[in-house]
C-alpha cells in the first residue's frame, strides 16, 4: 500500500538516492522523509534532484499546515528549517518524519556563497 500525500491525498512512490528511499508524491511532489533522512540527504551531493517538483506548488501548498502524518496519523507540527529559517515544513514529533512541498528541499540543500565559491576554486 503506497502512503497517501498528507496534502493532496495522492499516492507517494518511493524514490531512492543512492541507498537512501524517500517517498515523493505523484501529484504536488512534496517529499516525505523519515526520522534523519531529511539530515542525511542534506549532506549529500545531488540528493536535491529528489524535489523535481514545481515551487509554485509548493508555496500553495505550504500554506496547508494542518495535516495529519501520513504514517501514524499523528497532527503533525510546523517547523522551520534551522539553516534557512523562512523554509517551513511539517514535522510529525512522535515518528519524527518530516514532509517537505516542491521546491522546499532545494532550497535547504542550497549552496552558501562560500560553498559555492570553494567548488569553483576547488582542484578535481
Ligand atoms: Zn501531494
Ligand atoms: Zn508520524
Amino acid at each position: 500500500m503506497a502512503l497517501k500525500c498528507p496534502k493532496c491525498a495522492r499516492d507517494m512512490e518511493a524514490v531512492d538516492f543512492q541507498g537512501v528511499v524517500v517517498d515523493r508524491c505523484s501529484g504536488c511532489r512534496g517529499i516525505w522523509f523519515d526520522a534523519f533522512e531529511k539530515e542525511y540527504l542534506e549532506e549529500m551531493d545531488g540528493a536535491e534532484s529528489l524535489d523535481d517538483g514545481d515551487e509554485r506548488v509548493g508555496r500553495r501548498h505550504n500554506d496547508i499546515d494542518r495535516i495529519d502524518c501520513p504514517h501514524c496519523r499523528t497532527q503533525m507540527i510546523r517547523m522551520v528549517d534551522l539553516k534557512k529559517s523562512y523554509v517551513r515544513f511539517e514535522h510529525c514529533a512522535t515518528c519524527g518524519g518530516s514532509f517537505l512541498d516542491a521546491g522546499e528541499f532545494r532550497e535547504v540543500k542550497g549552496q552558501t556563497v562560500m560553498q559555492a565559491l570553494r567548488r569553483l576554486f576547488r582542484r578535481d
